[in-house]
This record gives structure tokens, C-alpha cells and sequence, in this order.
């Protein structure tokens, strides 16, 4: 059996780190923010290359936030990709402000600047372009536009820590940026959590005073705001796992590799190509006929994911939209033909063979 991702081997190889940081944190008598998420916060800014960190409830939350803090509000457009976790969607929406969509490049399946372009108007406010699958947006060319029509960026960074390009780190190309530490993710804390980061030292203060129900100090609340904080058992967890994130990444980098190689060999696409370093959160690949390769890797207790298998126009949650079936054509015919395989860096190159040969089985007996 093959898991899609196995939680398990990471937590195995550092459970005695863990456990004393947990063990630690209950001594402290310190549960809300503190000390350990003040110390996880300078780490994680520094990690990023950005002077401030804010440690929030979720990702979703840090993406409501830090649009929030950069003052996207109703009357608002903020640009986003079809292609994204509709959590990118929903913090837009949540602030009052209109998701308009745009569609993703045929090569890196990441939000297209020249679709960017073209849904500019008077209303637009922002952009936030989305790191999906730990794979880089064209930064320079989105932060050309943004510059051009004075519009905010914030990045979606949710899948991309540690990811880079021309040396700078995701989160540190935009007013301001969102990662998620939702288990899974590829620094993923034990239960929900997120951070804004930025350079900006107004907006960092402004995210602190909103995460914690706008007090400025003990029932002194200066703005309406959210409960939306970092447990110090979550920080005091991602302040040990981050110190193993870049070799985590390098591991995840070279199952890539293997992948690309063997998919090749088997005559099958490989991930989409992109600019930069990507991180491979999630490795997704087309193929022909998504059900018979889904069976058959039921069938070999294998695990596999879909990223995602409707894009976000298409929702029922954003029919107030208006958007129709067609009209964003790269994001539609990926998203009927998407498959995630396996990743996490404890993958072995043994597990990455039987993936691949399983699925290339399953692909030329479509084709006969
Ligand atoms: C995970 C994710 C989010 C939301 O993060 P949560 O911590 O689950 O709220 C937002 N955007 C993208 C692209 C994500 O992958």
C-alpha cells in the first residue's frame, strides 16, 4: 500500500523532537500566542526573507487578513487563477470584494499575466497570484502589471514554502503573502494554523491587531476584528519541523526527478513546467482516461489526489459569479484530466516504480 501522503514517516523519524516541544509547551502554561509563537514567528520570517510574520488561525484566515490589512474591501476586484483551492476565492469573497477569475498558462497550469492583463478594470484592487503545487507564478511579469496600474499583490503561498525564484523565497515578492500549515502542507503543523508575512511593518501591525479581536492591548479594542490566532503547541510543532523543511524539499525535489524520469521512459507527461524552484507540494500529471487510471490504482492500494477536479468558476458556491463552461479553456481541460500521485519526502524510488508502472499499464490499455 501506497499512501498519498504518509504523515506517519515524517512524524516516526522526529517523534522525540516533537514530543518535547509538546511536553515543553504544556510546562509553559502558555496555550494563546506568547513567547513560542513570537520565537516561531521571527523564524519563519527569516526562513521567508521578510522583515515580519504573523502567525494566524489558517490559511484561509492569513489570506482574509492580509487582504483585510492591505484594504480590499467591497466595491473591490481582486484577480485570482481558475485553477486554485477555492479557499483563495472565499477570503475575497469573505471581505465583500469580487473574485474575478482568470485562466492558467498551458505550461505551468499557474495563473496567466497576459489573462491578467486583460481583466484589468477601474474596480481592480489586487492580485493574488497562487504558488499551486509549490511551483512559482512568473513573479517579474506579474509584479510589472501590478506596477504599471498601481494594484496590491498578495500571494497565495499556501502550497509553496520554500519555494523560489532568482533567489528570493515565495512570500517575499508581494505587500503581502498567506501560508497555510494545514497537516498535510509541506511545513504542516499538527492541526490548523497560517501566517501573513510581509516587509511592510504597518501591515504586519495591522494583521496583529485583527488576528486578536482588534485589541491593542488587554480589552482596549482600537478595530473590529477576528479571533483568528496561533496555538503555541502549533508553533512550538512548526518551530521543529521547520528546521527540517529544506532538506523535506530537497527529498521531495529529487521524487520529482525520479517521477519526471520514469513517466518520460513510459511515454507519459510529466508535472507541468514552471519558473524557479518548485517544492512539489503536489506532483499532478494529465493523463488520457482519469477513471481507468483511478481504478487501477485503487486496485494497487495506491493513493492519488485531484488538484482540482472543478475549477472555480464552475462552483455552485460562485454561480452569483455568472462565469460559464468555456470560458476558461486551460483550467477546464486540466481539470478533467488531473491526477496527484503519491508525494511526501519519505517517498522511495521503489514506491515512485510501481506508481508509474501502474499507471502506464492502465494508460496503453486505453489507447488499444
Ligand atoms: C491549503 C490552501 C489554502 C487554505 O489553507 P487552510 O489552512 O486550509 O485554510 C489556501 N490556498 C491554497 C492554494 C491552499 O492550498
Amino acid at each position: 500500500m501506497i499512501r498519498f501522503v504518509d504523515l506517519g514517516r515524517q512524524h516516526a523519524a522526529i517523534h522525540a523532537e516533537l514530543s518535547l516541544a509538546i511536553e515543553n509547551t504544556v510546562q509553559s502554561g502558555t496555550f494563546i500566542l506568547g513567547p513560542t509563537v513570537e520565537r516561531f514567528e521571527r523564524a519563519f520570517a527569516g526562513y521567508c526573507g521578510v522583515a515580519h510574520c504573523v502567525g494566524v488561525g489558517s490559511g484561509t484566515a492569513a489570506l482574509q487578513l492580509a487582504l483585510e490589512a492591505c484594504g480590499v474591501g467591497p466595491g473591490d476586484e481582486v484577480i485570482i487563477p481558475a485553477n486554485t483551492f477555492i479557499a483563495t476565492a472565499f477570503a475575497v469573497s469573505e471581505r465583500g470584494a469580487r473574485p474575478v477569475l482568470v485562466d492558467v498558462e498551458e505550461t505551468s497550469k499557474l495563473l496567466d499575466p497576459l489573462a491578467v492583463e486583460q481583466a484589468l478594470t477601474r474596480r481592480t484592487k489586487a492580485i493574488v497570484p497562487v504558488h499551486l503545487y509549490g511551483a512559482m507564478v512568473d513573479m517579474d511579469r506579474v509584479a510589472a502589471i501590478a506596477r504599471a496600474h498601481r494594484l496590491t499583490i498578495i500571494e497565495d503561498a499556501c502550497q509553496a514554502h520554500g519555494a523560489s525564484l532568482n533567489g528570493r523565497r515565495a512570500g517575499s515578492f508581494g505587500a503581502a503573502a498567506a501560508f497555510s500549515f494545514y497537516p498535510s502542507k509541506n511545513l504542516g503543523a499538527l492541526g490548523d494554523g497560517g501566517a501573513v508575512v510581509t516587509d511592510d511593518a504597518e501591515i504586519a501591525s495591522r494583521v496583529r491587531l485583527l488576528r486578536d479581536l482588534g485589541q491593542r492591548s488587554k480589552y482596549d479594542h482600537i478595530v473590529k476584528g477576528d479571533n483568528s490566532r496561533l496555538d503555541s503547541l502549533q508553533a512550538a510543532v512548526l518551530e521543529v519541523k521547520l528546521a527540517h523543511l529544506d532538506a523535506w524539499n530537497a527529498a521531495r525535489r529529487k521524487c520529482a526527478s525520479r517521477y519526471d524520469e520514469l513517466l518520460m521512459k513510459a511515454g507519459l507527461a510529466t508535472a507541468p513546467r514552471s519558473v524557479g524552484e518548485p517544492v512539489f507540494h503536489i506532483y499532478a500529471i494529465p493523463v488520457k482516461d482519469r477513471r481507468q487510471v483511478a481504478l487501477a490504482l485503487d486496485e494497487a492500494r495506491i493513493g492519488y489526489g485531484i488538484h482540482y477536479p472543478v475549477p472555480i468558476h464552475l462552483q455552485p458556491a460562485y454561480e452569483d459569479l455568472g462565469y460559464r463552461p468555456g470560458d476558461f479553456p486551460v483550467s477546464e481541460a486540466w481539470s478533467a484530466h488531473t491526477l496527484s500521485l503519491p508525494m511526501f519526502p519519505e517517498l522511495t524510488s521503489e514506491e515512485i516504480e510501481t506508481v508509474v508502472r501502474t499507471i502506464a499499464l492502465s494508460e496503453r490499455a486505453v489507447r488499444v
